[in-house]
């Protein structure tokens, strides 16, 4: 018996990672903590979602650094 795909779909509840509480497949954030959660993966547990505003905020640091840089050196010239 080597049936592994759609190992997902056996679960009916999924664990949240930072919390290991066990939430409906249905819900969007943790019950306990009121992290979002994702999809359940093949052990169970709630997908992170993908964070849009942390990755926002990453690239922001970086065109801020980028832009001071350029400051910092190219200024004078
Ligand atoms: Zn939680």
């Amino acid at each position: 018996m080597g049936t592994q795909k759609n190992l997902a779909n056996q679960f009916s509840m999924k664990k949240c990672r930072d919390c290991s509480t066990d939430n409906t497949l249905a819900a969007d954030v943790c019950v306990s903590c009121k992290k979002k959660l994702g999809d359940v993966d093949v052990q169970g547990y709630a997908i992170r979602p993908f964070d849009y505003k942390a990755y926002a905020v990453g690239i922001a640091s970086v065109i801020v650094f980028v832009v001071y840089m350029w400051w910092a050196f190219f200024r004078e010239a």
